[in-house]
């Protein structure tokens, strides 16, 4: 497949059939204009696999939406296990994150509503692997997420209607806007650092690194250092990071050294909140639902409890910052 094919994939008009489009929806939340504000977007970012990234996504969305919050998801990964951890077949859907990062579809026409209240998805699939190999061809390319979410997401851009240098005379400017307000966006990222990730964190106010407490964890937060430094000098000068430490056991010396390690050098850039080892999650992922709505008989894991103090966190967070 190659640009021009992507972008004229011929799904759009198909999309409709599969019904359940978050576009579709009535608006999740009527507020007034004045109490609108811009979401909070939220890259999830690390080089290393197996880190739990993903697994955060769905689990801190979970939260979020159980907390009366609307949050939006995106699979940026062409791997889509975020696709998959929310019950959806990245192979039977039409329309996915590619089409919107090419141009040829919005972003809340390929969102979709997942089972959960108050959490929508845009998918991925493989295509996404293209995206890693054209987008660098395109005049500054590492701003095109930045700029579909200034189109789409945005009401106090939206209001002020001139499409960012003519660059999106597209359809999202000829529709009415918004069609649902996000409080939370939240970033799935692939484990390497391309042109994909590169746009995930020009776009992000907040990029949280989850992190395993490893040694070799170590190395991996230097080259995210050194990523955040260039992405600030750059592209996003407001770029906030914090540090989710994930897969925490206890019992284990190791890692209860290297969290005080991680501590000591990244003092409040580490969230208060620890995500401890739980086999839950990985039923959780199974299942298609967040760890937060996942059943199970005496309540709540404690998985569940501790992505919802992240959640709680990152509200605080969010009210300080805005
Ligand atoms: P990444 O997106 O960084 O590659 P994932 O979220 O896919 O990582 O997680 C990697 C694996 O670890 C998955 O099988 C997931 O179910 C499992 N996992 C994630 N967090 C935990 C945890 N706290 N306890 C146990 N298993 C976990
Ligand atoms: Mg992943």
């Amino acid at each position: 497949m190659n640009e021009k094919e992507i972008l004229n994939p011929g799904w759009a008009a198909q999309t409709a059939q599969e019904g359940h489009s978050a576009q579709q929806r009535s608006p999740a939340s009527s507020r007034p204009a004045s109490e609108r504000k811009d979401p909070l977007v939220i890259a999830i970012a690390n080089q290393k696999g197996g880190v739990a990234k993903t697994t955060t996504v769905v689990s801190l969305g979970g939260a979020l939406s159980n907390l009366g919050k609307e949050v939006l998801v995106i699979d940026l990964d062409a791997q889509a296990n975020l696709t998959l951890a929310l019950g959806k077949d990245p192979a039977r859907l039409r329309g996915a994150i590619t089409d919107v990062l090419f141009h040829s579809a919005t972003l809340l026409s390929v969102s979709r509503e997942t089972s959960i209240p108050g959490l929508d998805l845009v998918p991925s699939n493989s295509e996404m692997d293209l995206a890693e190999r054209f987008l660098p061809v395109r005049k500054d390319y590492e701003n095109i997420l930045q700029h579909i979410f200034n189109d789409e997401l945005r009401p106090q851009m939206i209001n002020s209607q001139q499409p960012p240098n003519g660059s999106r005379a597209s359809a999202s400017f000829e529709r009415n806007f918004p069609v649902i307000e996000y409080d939370y966006v939240i970033l799935d990222c692939p484990p390497f650092m391309g042109a994909v990730t590169l746009n995930a964190l020009v776009a992000a106010d907040l990029l949280i690194i989850p992190t395993q407490p490893e040694y070799f964890s170590a190395h991996a937060l230097r080259t995210m250092m050194a990523v955040i430094r260039q992405v600030r000098g750059q592209h996003n000068p407001q770029l906030a990071y914090r540090i989710l430490i994930t897969l925490f056991d206890k019992r284990n010396r190791i890692h209860r050294q290297v969290q005080e390690q991680i501590n000591q050098a990244f003092g409040v850039s580490v969230f208060d909140a620890v995500i401890g080892l739980d086999t839950k999650l990985r039923e959780s992922a199974i299942e298609g639902v967040p760890i937060s709505h996942l059943k199970i008989p005496g309540g709540s894991s404690r998985s569940a409890l501790q992505y919802e103090a992240l959640a709680q966190e990152i509200i605080r967070y969010d009210w300080q910052a805005h």
